[in-house]
């Protein structure tokens, strides 16, 4: 809305009124009917900037991922906690999903599935199995994809005053997070 709004507002508004508070001044145009004729035109710009801008909501930014509901192309979409996806044969097919970012690590619970990132409904940041709700493996911190050397259990991003450290999930294992090469981006 704040787009379109001042715009017009300003640009026209003054435009409009300047010519017409001539005119009421001169005692030509009662000023009632000036303010009447210039929201009567007011709002069909309205009409057409709205038009305009449920166009711009339709371009959607195409993905490649397959609605699994009824084969479409699945689009972009921005929400409330940023992009998720969403069928493109809306409103006819009303699927939507999370945008799934993979971590590079083997699920520590099912030994499986794939440890992605999520959100929860709160928008909060969380690992779960791509598995999932087969497998209910969860966790707050970011898993790293290396194993514990001590124990081969999953370790997880710690940040400790300021460093990032990785804590094994199984032993007591900790170490200074290093460079990976198969980083996550
Ligand atoms: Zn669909
Ligand atoms: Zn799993
Ligand atoms: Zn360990």
């Amino acid at each position: 809305m704040e787009e379109f709004f001042p715009e017009i507002l300003d640009a026209e508004f003054t435009a409009h009124m300047e010519g017409d508070l001539d005119h009421v001044e001169d005692g030509k145009e009662d000023w009632v009917d000036v303010i009447g004729e210039f929201y009567k035109s007011f709002e069909k710009r309205l009409e057409v900037a709205e038009e305009e801008m449920k166009e711009i909501e339709i371009k959607d930014e195409p993905s490649d991922e397959i609605c699994e509901k009824c084969g479409s192309q699945m689009v972009y979409k921005m929400g409330r906690f940023g992009k998720f996806l969403a069928c493109s044969g809306f409103p006819e097919c009303r699927n939507t999903k999370p945008i799934v970012k993979a971590t590079g690590v083997t699920c520590p619970k099912c030994k499986s599935g794939q440890v992605v990132e999520r959100r929860s409904k709160k928008g909060r940041m969380f690992y779960g199995c791509d598995k999932y709700p087969e497998c209910d493996f969860v966790s707050w911190d970011k898993p790293v994809p290396k194993a514990c050397p001590d124990c081969g259990g999953m370790m997880v991003e710690k940040r400790v005053r300021g460093q990032t450290e990785w804590h094994c999930t199984a032993c007591t294992h900790q170490e200074e997070a290093a460079e990976l090469e198969e980083a996550f981006d």
